[in-house]
């Protein structure tokens, strides 16, 4: 909320409107001086300040009045050295002129001139002292406008106001209170602000107590209670001011709707976005974002596209949420089609929107592309630099993500806790294990940030995946925090890889405590077990999940091509082409067993014949993928599958044989990484 000490600047908004016949206003020339006057005025309000110009040329004789709207009204319109320059020529002055001088300067922030200025004038009024604090204000100086409002001889309602919103914004809500308290008279604004800087701060029990004793409300009060209950959670409080309002405005339905989502309340909110009157940018921004953050990605590109057929230009936090909704789902051609969206609007330089573009095409497996947008966005932050970072690491190139983390330093940007994140993960990746311990020591030493519980999972992965189990279990125990569920998780992770049982019972029992209803906990200790013949022990799993209610996750596969996504189950024959896809994975199987593949059935859950389980192997989601892939992605073209789970040992080996013999480069994404298949290798070195 803004106090109104400016009149606004319309400049923009009319220049459309201009008539095309200048002569019909500027013909009567004979009228008396004061319509002149007024007409300079309202030209200026207009945004026609070279039509005011022409009729303060043509004009006969002039008074101070005269002068001062000219002045006035090149101030309004940003035009501050042509005001400045008739300022000086003006053959008589009054308080008001000097007054629109200071004006025009503080409301273009150049506030210094404002300070010499406002030093020189002869006389001041109330005006004057308010105009010269909002612009300490306005440029954030507290202090110089405390010191400024203290030598006030004359103080209105609109200074008073000016000063408690400012603290009440910038988080000196007692001071706002004293000031409130002690002012002689309050307006509407003054409560307002008083009842909003509670609602921001937290103190939402203060809003109340002074927004029921409110002598008027606006919309703006109910507004900021609105939002304050939201943000304390109290979310059907809201509703219920929500509900009483008699008029309600846009942002009242925003504020309603970004606290739905704030809370977790999807649906109520797309109740309210589907029947509120009027939608502006922030209405649909509010919906792309909160679906982007649920599990209904797909609704958020839904979304965006009824705001473009709408009309509504987005912004760059539009961008931002669709591209990390393109990135989850791996919509690379949508994303593509983003790009050039963000670049016909010239955002794609900008900072925000740029990093965005990095982290979608690094998730969407073209870290090349990443790169490229990375090295375009000129003013890059520490968000651009995490984004390379954790690009590079989730596709298993440690080295240069260390690299960049070098050169991030070098250019003099600090790495904060995401970005050790992003180099943990890279070392984890990359089975760079001494690099990874010195890292995380370096944290806290040399760069004073405290590891969260996701730095400690991280280390737990990379020292289980290296088969230091011991070391790991030592990171689970001795940690800071409490040990969650990510933490066991990476242990439980590391067991199923080196199998270990005792250890993976170990981690998994506490999941089953932090997390019961996760069934990955279940069928990773199944897994476990399966893998050395224990099928008593894996049967029990199973059939625990199912008293609990819970079902396996069913893995899926899925590709893009031609911007259309196929998406591929186990043994799966509902698709058209299922007959192509199944007889071209034939014989691939018939050309790798020539070149030395055996199946790896120890990976087959199910206690099953051996003939059984290597036909199960070879109906797994990414292999059906794949020879999709093959099937209707042209040569010169990688393969990009994206998997929901992780891939599995024996549709790694075989992804290896494919992309040599079918000659084939392969790009994977799975739970948890991505791997790169060429000429029968694989970019993650078998290290996953
Ligand atoms: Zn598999
Ligand atoms: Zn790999």
């Amino acid at each position: 909320m803004k106090s109104c000490i400016f009149p606004t600047i319309n400049s923009q908004r009319y220049a459309q409107n201009k008539p095309r016949n200048n002569n019909s206003r500027l013909g009567m020339i004979n009228v008396n001086l004061s319509s002149c006057n007024a007409r300079i005025t309202n030209y200026a309000k207009k945004g026609w300040i070279e039509d005011a110009r022409k009729l303060f040329d043509q004009m006969p004789e002039r008074d101070v009045i005269t002068w001062t709207a000219m002045v006035s009204g090149y101030s309004q319109n940003g035009r501050v050295d042509d005001a400045r320059n008739l300022f000086d020529k003006m053959p008589q002055r009054n308080v008001i002129s000097w007054t629109a001088m200071l004006s025009g300067y503080v409301q273009n922030g150049r506030i210094e001139e404002a300070c010499i200025l406002f030093s020189q004038m002869p006389e001041k009024n109330v005006v004057s002292w308010t105009t010269m604090l909002a612009g300490y204000i306005q440029e954030g100086k507290l202090e110089l406008a405390h010191d400024l409002f203290d030598r006030m001889p004359e103080k209105n309602v609109v200074s008073w106001n000016a000063m408690i919103t400012a603290y009440a914004q910038k988080g000196g809500i007692e001071t706002a209170r004293k000031l409130f308290d002690e002012m002689p008279e309050r307006d509407i604004i003054s409560w307002t602000s008083i009842v909003a800087g509670y609602a921001q701060n937290g103190r939402i029990c203060d809003a109340r107590k002074l927004f029921d004793r409110m002598p008027m409300r606006n919309v703006v009060s109910w507004n900021a209670m609105i939002a304050g209950y939201a943000q304390n959670g109290e979310v059907d409080v809201a509703r219920q001011l929500f509900d009483k309002m008699s008029e309600r405005n846009l942002e009242s339905w925003n504020a309603m709707i970004a606290g739905y989502i704030e809370n977790d309340k999807l649906h109520d909110a797309r109740h309210l976005f589907d029947i509120m009157p009027a939608r502006n940018v922030v209405s649909w921004t509010a919906m792309i974002t909160g679906y982007a953050q649920s599990e209904e990605r797909g609704e958020a590109l839904k979304i965006f596209s009824e705001m473009q057929r709408s009309g509504a230009i987005p912004s760059r936090v539009t961008f931002v949420n669709i591209l990390s909704a393109c990135a989850s789902l791996a919509a690379l051609e949508q994303g593509k089609q983003l790009q050039g969206y963000a670049t016909q609007m010239g955002l794609q330089r900008d900072v925000f929107v740029g990093s965005a573009l990095v982290s979608m095409y690094a998730k969407c497996g073209c870290i090349d592309n990443a790169r490229e947008m990375f090295d375009e966005v000129p003013a890059r932050d520490v968000v651009s630099w995490n984004a390379m970072i954790a690009g590079y690491a989730q596709h298993g190139y440690g080295i240069d993500a260390l690299n960049m983390l070098e050169e991030m330093q070098k250019a003099g940007i600090k790495p904060n806790d995401a970005t050790f994140i992003g180099v943990l993960t890279a070392c984890s990746h990359a089975g760079l294990v001494d690099e990874g311990l010195r890292f995380f020591e370096s944290m806290e030493k040399v760069h004073c940030i405290i590891p969260r519980a996701d730095h400690y999972a991280c280390m737990i992965d990379l020292l289980g995946r290296a088969g230091r189990l011991e070391e790991a279990k030592g990171f689970v125990y001795n940690s800071r925090c409490e040990p969650n569920p990510s933490m066991w998780g990476a242990l439980l992770g590391a067991c199923r890889i080196h199998g270990n049982i005792e250890l993976g019972k170990l981690a998994a029992e506490r999941l089953f405590e932090l997390e019961p209803e996760n069934s990955g906990t279940y069928v990773l200790l199944s897994n476990i077990y399966a893998a050395y013949d224990r099928w008593e022990d894996a049967k029990k799993m199973r059939t625990m999940m199912k008293h609990r209610g819970l079902k396996k996750q069913p893995g899926c596969s899925w590709i893009e091509v031609k911007s259309k996504v196929h998406t591929f189950f186990l043994g799966d024959r509902s698709h058209p082409e299922s007959e192509q896809i199944y007889s071209t994975l034939y014989s691939l199987d018939r050309q790798m067993k020539l070149a030395g593949y055996v199946p790896n059935t120890s990976l087959v859950l199910h206690d099953v014949e051996e003939e059984l389980k290597e036909q199960i192997l070879n109906q797994h989601s990414e292999k059906l993928a794949i020879a999709f892939g093959i099937i209707r992605i042209p040569r010169h073209m990688p393969i990009r599958i994206f998997k929901n789970l992780r891939v599995c040992g024996d549709c790694h080996i075989v992804t290896k044989f494919i992309s040599k013999i079918a000659e084939r480069e392969i790009v994977v994404r799975d739970g948890s990484r991505f791997h790169h298949f060429k000429d029968g290798f694989c970019s993650c070195g078998d290290y996953w």
